[in-house]
């Protein structure tokens, strides 16, 4: 990591917060995607009871929401996402079967089993690919199933730099085959994997926060800690379009055995 470049971890996390509240998305993917995920899933019914973890605004809740059956309990450490996550289900008609909760992902309040499915889109890095696995298995009804997306290296090797903002910015990171014998060795037969294609990140994630990156440095102005934050989410950009072959974001998903 050059000198000028700061880690992510030194920024406050209220103006990460309140940028990312902004947005539709707070990770890479797309409807399409979800629903592609949501495809191997067979398991749910009108009963069935979906936990949406790291949910941040509910924009894959909301699609989850209008193409499978059940309730959908959404849970995000921020209230600042919970609140915007309870306003879209009202606004979709949703609020019914669709409800946000703030609580830590590593200290749930699910019952044992309560579970038929656990979702979570670019969320379960906080506490750690197979640690999340681990410790949600027991919420989970026997058969119930797991879809992430995390971050993973696509190639054996790759460049020094990219190498060195990914051990910084999230040491997890691994190679597919490697997140599938972590969720195979955390108690889940494998279904399938699949990568987030590039415009999901491009256009979905990436292009929205050109504007939004406008307006949060005109509220902020004169603001250093918020003109290096966006600085930052640039530098981040840049780095996925120069290396986007070596690294993205993968779907994993797994059935409690
Ligand atoms: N799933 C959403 C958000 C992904 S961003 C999407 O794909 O758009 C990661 C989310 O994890 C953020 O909303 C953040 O607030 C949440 N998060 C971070 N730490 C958390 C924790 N300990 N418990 C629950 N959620 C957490």
């Amino acid at each position: 990591m050059s000198d000028e470049t700061k880690s992510i971890h030194e920024f406050d996390v209220e103006l990460i917060v309140e940028y990312y509240a902004t947005l539709e998305r707070q990770g890479p993917g797309s409807p399409e995607l979800t629903l592609k995920a949501l495809s191997f899933i067979e398991n749910l019914h009108d009963d069935a009871h979906i936990a949406d973890v790291g949910c941040g605004s509910g924009g894959q809740t909301m699609v989850l929401a209008q193409n499978a059956p059940g309730r959908i309990t959404g849970v995000d450490l921020f209230p600042a996402f919970i609140d915007k996550f309870n306003r879209n289900a009202e606004e979709q008609g949703l609020q019914h079967r669709v409800k946000g909760i703030v609580e830590s992902m590593d200290s749930m309040s699910f019952e044992d089993e309560e579970l038929d499915l656990i979702w979570s889109e670019g969320s379960i890095y906080n506490i750690g690919f197979e640690r999340g696995f681990r410790e949600w298995r027991r919420f989970l009804k026997p058969g119930g199933c797991v879809a992430v997306s995390e971050a993973s290296w696509f190639t054996n090797e790759r460049p020094a730099e990219i190498e060195e903002f990914w051990m910084d910015a999230y040491p997890g990171i691994d190679t597919i085959p490697n997140k599938m014998a972590q969720m195979q060795n955390a108690g889940y037969v494998p279904l399938a994997s699949f990568i987030v294609p590039d415009r999901c990140w491009k256009e979905d994630f990436y292009e929205p926060q050109v504007r939004a990156q406008e307006v949060f440095l005109e509220t902020h102005a004169g603001n250093r800690a918020a003109v290096d934050f966006i600085e930052n989410q640039r530098h981040e950009i840049q780095l996925y379009h120069k290396y986007s072959q070596y690294y993205g974001y993968a779907f994993y998903i797994g059935k409690k055995l």
